[in-house]
């Protein structure tokens, strides 16, 4: 994607650079308690997404009938100087 601000082009894209943050993967749990209200309970971020989804069963066996997650990934954008328009 990029945009025109001023007089420069900036271009976003995916930071893939070796120093880079790396992309982390985390599930919420979706589920209502009784009130009604989310459960929200959260795992750690964690890079590798089996981690990730562990931490669903994990969640399940302790709170029987917690069966609804989001994903939530962080991934790393960065801005890019693409000269001028
Ligand atoms: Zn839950």
């Amino acid at each position: 994607m990029s945009r025109l601000l001023g007089l420069i082009n900036w271009t976003l894209r995916p930071d893939r650079d070796a120093d880079a943050p790396e992309t982390t993967h985390r599930f919420r749990c979706l589920t209502l308690k009784d009130d009604d209200t989310e459960c929200g309970a959260e795992g750690k971020p964690v890079t590798d997404l089996k981690a990730a989804q562990d931490w669903t069963f994990a969640h399940l066996r302790e709170n029987s009938g917690h069966t609804s997650f989001a994903e939530i990934v962080e991934r790393p954008w960065v801005m890019w100087r693409g000269g001028r328009a």
